[in-house]
């Protein structure tokens, strides 16, 4: 029986991960939860699954639900407490689907703890990606992607030798503007980001798929979960999303996993790894898929992704950098006060703004995420005055 602590689990990872969970009850266990405050959904997954254990991290929903529930789960208030499920001796696998930078310090934490990683957080190998992944290293710990390409590119190295890795090849949906012209996007609402073509999942991913900054988070993710250079990994837009990623051998051979998007099968994936188990996911049917098509990544209408590759490149702190910058300008943007097409204006601003510390400390890295917060802020408070 696997233990799992899964952090994020009302949202899109969170729910289907606990879908698996309940198709599969002889192999997994739920021993703790969290969440920000949707304690409502909290409290039917608690009833249903049993955790030992469960963190709030939202003060004021936390206090509230604790007066509220009675039941014999140990319910924890406040955002501190994710480490605790983290190191948990009720632990074997931490799956980590928190959006964004709050994920970093858990994810140490279970690492130094020994825990199997299943990562979905992306944002975390992002920020600290050489630190996480040399801390990995040093407490032998698996970092197994849950995100599809990463889960993709897994599979495709199974029986490979790292040295014959020619490239890697991402693909990417293109997302709902992939058709749109510049000029069209100038003042898309953000429904319409919303609206992505094969993906249903959070609002912040939504959002990075439309600008394709989520696939530059990802140039970067895959740069640290397979040790290989920027130059060695490229992007496809390949609408269907039928083909998950793909990795070149030196001998030309190009191997890729395929399947239906649905995010249940990576997940499953992360939590059997290296074993494969039965699922009844929906099939794929060639016949019912016979034009799968291709196209190259236009970076000047998506500028996010341009800047990830230099941000990358650039190295040291300047991936947490961009990673805060799109964070905040996403933020606004949720909130319409911020114009989708200057997402990447923030974060060309930011990265603009911030001197490189090329061998970064954990400390570096929280301070340079807040300066890059207040960066963005700032100046996205300007543009609208
Ligand atoms: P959602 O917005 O759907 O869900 C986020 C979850 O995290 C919710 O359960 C939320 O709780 C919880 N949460 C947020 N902040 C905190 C916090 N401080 N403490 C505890 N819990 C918190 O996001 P997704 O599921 O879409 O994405 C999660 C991660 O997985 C992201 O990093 C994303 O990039 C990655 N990912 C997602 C994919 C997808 O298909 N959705 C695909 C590949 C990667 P509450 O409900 O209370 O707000
Ligand atoms: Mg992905």
């Amino acid at each position: 029986m696997k233990k799992i602590s899964l952090l994020g689990s009302t949202g899109s990872i969170g729910k289907q991960t606990l879908d698996v969970v309940r198709a599969n009850p002889d192999r997994f266990q739920i021993t703790s939860l969290a969440v920000q405050s949707n304690t409502k959904l909290l409290h039917a997954q608690i009833n249903e699954f049993k955790p030992l254990c469960a963190v709030v991290s939202d003060r004021v929903a936390g206090e509230k639900f604790k007066t509220e529930y009675s039941g014999p789960c140990k319910i924890l208030v406040g955002e501190e407490h994710l480490q605790d499920l983290a190191v948990s001796e009720q632990t074997d696998v931490l799956l980590t689907a928190v959006v964004g930078f709050t994920g970093l310090r858990p994810t140490l934490a279970g690492i130094k703890a020994g825990k199997t990683i299943a990562l979905a957080n992306k944002e975390t190998l992002v920020a600290a990606g050489n630190l996480v992944m040399n801390l990995a290293k040093a407490h032998k710990v698996d970092i197994l992607p849950v995100d599809s390409e990463h889960s993709a590119v897994l599979q495709s190295m199974q029986g490979q030798v790292h040295s014959w890795i020619k490239k890697i090849i991402l693909t990417a949906s293109g997302g709902p503007f992939r058709t749109r012209s510049s000029e069209d996007l100038q003042n898309v609402s953000i429904e319409e980001c919303l609206k992505h073509p094969n993906w249903n999942m959070g609002r912040k991913i939504t959002v990075d798929s439309a600008s394709l900054a989520n696939k530059g988070l990802e140039v970067i993710e895959a740069r640290w979960l397979f040790d290989v250079d920027y130059a060695d990994i490229e992007v496809v837009v390949h609408p269907q999303s039928i083909i998950h990623s793909m990795v070149e051998y030196v001998d030309g051979s190009v191997i890729a996993q395929l399947g239906l998007p649905d995010m249940k099968l990576p997940i499953q994936y992360a939590l059997t790894y290296p074993e494969r188990i039965a699922a009844d996911f929906g099939r794929l049917d060639f016949l019912k898929h016979s034009n799968l098509t291709f196209e190259q990544p236009n970076t000047d209408k998506f500028l996010c992704l341009k800047l990830a590759y230099q941000a990358g490149m650039a190295d040291g702190v300047m991936p947490c950098v961009f990673n805060a910058a799109n964070e905040v300008a996403v933020e606004y943007c949720l909130d319409s006060r911020l114009r989708f097409v200057d997402i990447p204006v923030v974060i060309e601003h930011v990265l603009g703004k911030t001197t490189n510390i090329k061998d970064y400390t954990l400390e570096d890295i929280f301070a340079v995420d807040a300066q890059s917060r207040s960066i963005a802020k700032e100046y996205i408070e300007n543009l609208s005055k």
